[in-house]
């Protein structure tokens, strides 16, 4: 029932060199339950994983992993305004997109070209170009690890935050997500108010009369032109949030380093740019043993040949101390982490 022990297929899209205890390729919720109870007779962990693009994988990881391929696109209702879709959580986040703009439904453009499947979407609340998936989840549906009971959240307890869920808080590593149910809208509307976004629309002569189409060619073209393939250079996208830190922090650094970008979150909070924190402490373009910094974009780590999960972190570590020694300012880790030291 397991995959071949020895595929040498990199499962992750930093291309880091890790050795799981099996792997097993789930197509249908049969083989998942399967795979559930083979793990829970060899006490095993069980990983689930889409694509990979959002993981730093450690040398070891003491598990099973599940390779989910669960896949379809129902319908499960439509009104005049509106249509709600059940999606498989090995289904293609960018196909999806694509796929929901062809058949009329709207809203998901902004979050074109995002890497990963869509059961991994609201794992960190999938965001970009100023929208986030968790306006448009009606429920998730998932079965639980220990023992393939079944378990469907409504968006509220989804308890969606900024890169945030309960899937990586009270319910972390606990479930396996099989399908998600999405809302989406018929009639056109669009979302351009992301500053990069409107400017490139402007400049598309597109301002008054955009489309979710010219959105979606907008995101599309922003995204190849500024972010590292993973193809060619292996990286996770954005390696840290964005810091959420209190007001007072906020307006102080604003004093000492004027040109430094805030914004708004709430009345206590401000949230910060990783990016420019990172590249003010000189970070940007540096290699450090086989991994380094992107010298277009602070926030990727790229794996230059190290291809090893611990040179990753210890890259990250020591940007994180920079960044607290010269900002006061803790920066977190987004991709998930997972496995051991050999
Ligand atoms: C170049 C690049 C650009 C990116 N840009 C963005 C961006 O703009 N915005 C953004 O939000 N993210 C971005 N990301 C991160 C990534 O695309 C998303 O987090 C995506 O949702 C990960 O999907 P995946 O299938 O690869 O998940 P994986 O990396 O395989 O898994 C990520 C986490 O989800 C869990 N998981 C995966 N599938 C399931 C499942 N079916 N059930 C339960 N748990 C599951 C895993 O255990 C792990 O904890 C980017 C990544 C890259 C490489």
């Amino acid at each position: 029932m397991l995959d071949a022990p020895n595929s040498r297929q990199p499962r992750n899209s930093l291309r880091l060199q890790t050795q799981a205890k099996a792997l097993r390729t789930v197509h249908t919720l049969t083989e998942l339950k399967d795979a559930l109870t083979w793990a829970q007779n060899h006490a095993l962990a069980v990983l689930p994983l889409g694509e990979g693009s959002n993981v730093v994988l450690q040398p070891q990881l003491n598990a099973l992993v599940l390779v989910i391929k669960l896949l379809g696109r129902e319908k499960l209702n439509e009104t005049d305004g509106h249509v709600t879709l059940r999606i498989g959580a090995g289904e293609n986040w960018h196909a999806l997109v694509t796929w929901s703009l062809e058949q009329g439904y709207y809203g998901l453009e902004n979050l074109a070209l995002i890497p990963g499947t869509v059961g991994a979407a609201p794992i960190q609340n999938i965001g970009a170009y100023g929208c986030e998936l968790a306006p448009f989840v009606t429920a998730v549906h998932s079965r639980y690890c220990r023992d393939g009971s079944a378990l469907s959240l409504s968006r509220e307890e989804c308890g969606f935050g900024y890169r945030d869920s309960v899937f990586k808080q009270r319910l972390a590593d606990q479930l396996v997500i099989t399908h998600v149910d999405l809302q989406l809208a018929k009639q056109p509307a669009v979302n351009t108010q992301y500053p990069a976004l409107q400017s490139a629309i402007e400049a598309a002569g597109q301002a008054n009369n955009a489309t979710p189409q010219n959105v979606y060619d907008a995101v599309v073209a922003l995204r190849r032109a500024r972010l590292p393939d993973p193809a060619i250079e292996p990286n996770a996208g954005s390696f840290f949030k964005n810091p959420v830190v209190p007001q007072d922090l906020a307006v102080a650094l604003q004093q000492q380093y004027p040109g430094i970008p805030v914004f708004p979150v709430n009345q206590q909070q401000r949230k910060l740019a990783a990016a420019w924190l990172i590249e003010q402490a000189g970070w940007k373009g540096q290699r450090l043993g086989g991994v380094g910094i992107h010298s277009g974009h602070a926030l990727v780590l790229v794996n230059y040949g190290a291809n090893s999960g611990p040179a990753i972190l210890a890259l990250a570590a020591k940007i994180q101390a920079s960044v607290a020694q010269k900002f006061a300012v803790q920066l977190e880790i987004e991709p998930r982490i997972y496995g051991a030291l050999a």
